[in-house]
């Protein structure tokens, strides 16, 4: 894929507001589902900061994912979204989410916007999100996908291994495929008391999470977890 191949912006802002993001139609007939997931996937596993609950109770994932799995869409589990890549379980959205620490007009970037889901989480929250994806057409599908319920997340084409350095530093950068080492250049484009949250490892994988202090950089492994391999140059001898 050649540099920036595409760059949307859905600029449905609710300007007046000033705020980044706008909520999705309140009812679409699957509140209750999103709710009984929240209590028994996300609560029951101790995730407890109400943001992030109310983020997850918000975003409607059945619109994230193909229609022949639509009535799984709030499964415990994750799902295929084509192209051999999958939308993250719920779960693992919102312990990535919590472990950024998302501030209300944080600046965060995601790289693997997949389906579109994590980057909606996280502008639900009111972050300013810039996402980056390498396969092109799931990249336009999650840009227009986005557009249409009204985030205005920033989608690029492209490989997010060397980040979106026009716009760093960023407060939180979550990486949603899994590089056999932590990329350098993301590190680099934290904001001091930012957090990098990245699954790491080749078969075995632990997702890690990295803090920038004012003179290093902290890490902390959190737990195992299966996500599809980071590609493109991180793989390069
Ligand atoms: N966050 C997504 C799930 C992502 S699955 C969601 O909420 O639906 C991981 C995604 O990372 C895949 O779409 C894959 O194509 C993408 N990916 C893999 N390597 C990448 C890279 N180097 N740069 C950007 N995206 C990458």
């Amino acid at each position: 894929m050649q540099g920036v191949v595409m760059h949307w912006v859905a600029l449905a802002l609710a300007g007046a507001l000033g705020c980044a993001t706008k909520a999705p139609s309140p009812v679409d007939g699957r509140e209750a589902e999103r709710v009984a997931m929240v209590a028994t996937q996300i609560e029951r596993r101790g995730i407890h900061d109400a943001r992030v609950l109310e983020a997850m109770r918000r975003v409607p994932r059945h619109e994230f994912v193909p229609a022949r799995v639509v009535d799984a869409a709030y499964d415990d589990r994750p799902l295929p979204i084509g192209h051999d890549q999958t939308i993250s379980q719920p779960y693992i959205v919102a312990l990535m989410t919590d472990l950024a620490m998302i501030g209300p007009r944080a600046r965060v970037l995601e790289v693997g916007t997949g389906s579109g889901y994590q980057a909606a989480v996280l502008a639900q929250m009111g972050a300013d999100v810039y996402s980056i994806e390498i396969v092109e057409p799931l990249a336009r599908e999650a840009g227009e996908r986005l557009a249409r319920l009204g985030y205005a997340v920033h989608v690029r084409a492209g490989d997010g291994y060397r980040g979106w350095p026009e716009v760093a530093p960023f407060d939180a950068i979550l990486v949603t495929a899994a590089p056999p080492r932590i990329p350098e250049p993301l590190k680099e484009q934290l904001r001091v008391g930012g957090r990098l949250v990245v699954p790491v490892g080749v078969g075995y994988q632990e997702l890690v999470v990295v803090t920038r202090t004012a003179t290093a950089f902290e890490t902390k492994d959190v737990i195992p977890v299966r996500f599809v391999p980071m590609t493109g140059e991180v793989q390069k001898p």
